[in-house]
């Protein structure tokens, strides 16, 4: 599997204090610029990835190299695409040993864990930046699976095997609760789009933090052909 080992990480420290509501110039701020520098060394952010074809698609799942995906989303996302890219971005295994040092100070956990995210951030966009540039695909879009109903976190299970052995690659494990260890690592289905394509527009949750798109009430009808069943989650 073609992996990134090498991703440059620099924390945005504006971005930081802004996060962590830390004035510029505070003790707040100079201990978290610290911590920055020492993450920045310590840190060695990776991806790799898998490209993978559709062999087949139903109503409701698509076939990529043998490996059923079930998700109607992801099936009308993919239905003009015959390749996509699996793939992994993680802030890496050293970062997550240095961001839970010191488990008694729960500040500096807090602000470690916060520094963590940026670096798998930092991967993420190194990642699809390459796919990019690599393969000449103007707009990528991804999908993830547990962001939606449609497309729950159990088939996680299906995209690592499409993966293959990530620990070996970039250390990444799926554990059998799902959850991917190092904690911070993001893990989809990148494919070429027209129009880009966010799981928030699907998703009606109120004040999340890490909204990308705005939430778009119709498009799942609209596009996917899904109702709307009122309570429900996304
Ligand atoms: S709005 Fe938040 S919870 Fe919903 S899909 Fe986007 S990131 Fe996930």
């Amino acid at each position: 599997m073609p992996t990134l080992d090498t991703i440059p990480f620099r924390v945005d420290l504006p971005q930081l204090f802004q996060t962590l509501h830390a004035r510029p110039g505070s003790a707040n701020a100079r201990e978290l610029e610290h911590l920055a520098a020492e993450a920045e060394v310590v840190a060695r952010p990776r991806a790799t990835y898998k490209i993978g074809f559709l062999d087949s698609s139903g109503d409701d799942y698509v076939v990529v190299d043998g490996l059923k995906f079930t998700s109607r989303v992801l099936r009308v996302n993919l239905q003009d695409t015959h390749r996509v890219f699996a793939y992994v971005a993680t802030s890496g295994v050293e970062l997550e040993a240095w961001a839970n040092e010191g488990d008694d100070d729960l500040l500096r956990r807090f602000w470690g864990e916060a520094i963590n995210r940026m670096a798998v951030g930092a991967a993420a966009q190194a990642l699809l930046k390459h796919l990019a540039e690599t393969y000449g695909v103007a707009t990528l879009s991804t999908m993830n699976p547990g962001s939606l109903a449609d497309w729950p976190l159990a088939q996680q299970r299906v995209l690592f095997a499409l993966l293959g052995d990530t620990e070996a690659t970039i250390g990444v494990t799926l554990t059998p609760s799902l959850l991917m260890v190092p904690t911070k690592t993001v893990s989809g289905i990148a494919f070429p789009t027209e129009e880009s394509f966010a799981s928030c527009q699907l998703c009606p949750r109120e004040a999340c933090p890490n909204r990308r798109a705005p939430y778009d009430a119709g498009l799942k009808e609209r596009k996917y052909g899904i109702q709307t069943v009122p309570g429900a989650d996304h």
